[in-house]
């Protein structure tokens, strides 16, 4: 009689304890090449919507990716987060996400803007959209001379090209696109005559690009969207200057349009927590998770219901996007590689 009381409290006390125990297992590793400050918010908001604390390990995509390698199967990633097509597909190849089964993904991330392999089911997702632009310099250039990415190697612009290293993935994308739509040989033909027009040898990253055009040092260079919105978005007088004096064109709009590329995430091959890594996912591209790409980094949600109505995407305009599969750009990168390599775009 005592002892099934005593079994009954006992039972009772585990009941009690059991939310408590559970909260602390409520965990998602996370590792990230997403390297901006809004991002925050974005994560807070997953917790508060279920519970799962968010451990972050925040690195660069190579750093990261050498880190999976190294820690195989005893790797505590849940989820592996990269910006851009080229890393994606090199993490997909290497066997580092796991095939994934969700209605959710499958229905709001358009099948352009994910990525699988054949043999492993290797498979990550697109989150959010960035288009790389061409920026130039008001006061010295002719927006009419720069209507396109071939533009950028017109005799005309000698001396005036700067970019960033065309080692970087956001140009090995680039590179590997152009390669898909003219063909390698015509491609590096392109890239070699981009070398030859550099008013400058390549460094730094978007903004500093941005900064140089302003300044005069550089006539026109190529950045991402989000970091030409920013500094739109930024009360500073420098910044607000810089922006006075770049204008921007969609690159390609008469022909196979603007390059585009994304952020992904894929759940990592050996996840400890695999339901959850699932779940952040499918966070990440619920309205609420979309919304915060748009309002933290502008970036283009990959939802199509879902509106990217800030100030600063309306004022950039509507363009036309090469609907070139991501993925497709991803795998081109080996090709983008030998280019860049001889043609010196270092
Ligand atoms: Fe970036």
């Amino acid at each position: 009689m005592i002892r099934t009381t005593f079994s009954r409290l006992a039972a009772a006390l585990l009941v009690a304890a059991a939310p408590a125990a559970m909260a602390q297992d409520k965990v998602l590793n996370l590792y990230s090449a997403r390297h901006y400050q809004t991002d925050e918010a974005l994560y807070a908001e997953f917790t508060r919507q279920t519970g799962i604390r968010i451990n972050r390990i925040e690195a660069g995509d190579e750093a990261l990716l050498e880190r999976l390698r190294n820690e195989g199967r005893n790797s505590p990633a849940d989820v592996l987060l990269l910006v851009d097509a080229a890393r994606l597909w090199k993490a997909q190849i290497e066997g580092l996400f796991q095939p994934v089964k969700s209605a959710t993904l499958e229905s709001r991330v358009p099948a352009t803007l994910r990525g699988k392999d054949d043999g492993q089911g290797s498979e990550w997702f697109g989150v959010s959209v960035r288009a790389r632009v061409i920026v130039y310099d008001k006061a010295g250039v002719d927006p009419a001379l720069v209507q396109t990415y071939q533009d950028l190697a017109r005799p005309e612009l000698k001396g005036k090209v700067c970019t960033r290293s065309g080692a970087h993935p956001y140009m090995l994308s680039l590179i590997g696109a152009m390669s898909e739509h003219l063909g390698a040989a015509q491609a590096e033909q392109w890239a070699g005559g981009v070398v030859a027009n550099f008013a400058r040898k390549p460094r730094g990253g978007d903004t500093d690009q941005i900064r140089a055009v302003a300044s005069g040092e550089c006539g026109v260079a190529l950045t991402n969207t989000y970091y030409l919105a920013r500094l739109m978005n930024s009360t500073k007088p420098q910044d607000q200057e810089v922006v006075a004096r770049v204008g921007m064109v969609w690159p390609n709009q008469k022909t196979w349009g603007t390059h585009v590329n994304v952020s992904g995430a894929g759940v990592a091959r050996n996840a400890p927590n695999r339901d959850h890594a699932v779940r952040f996912i499918e966070f990440l591209v619920s309205d609420a998770g979309q919304r915060h790409f748009v309002d933290g980094n502008f970036e283009w949600p990959v939802v199509k219901s879902v509106k990217a109505d800030k100030p600063e995407l309306a004022a950039l305009g509507q363009f036309k996007a090469d609907p070139l599969p991501v993925a497709s750009i991803g795998r081109a990168q080996v090709g983008a590689s030998k280019i860049i390599d001889r043609v010196g775009w270092r």
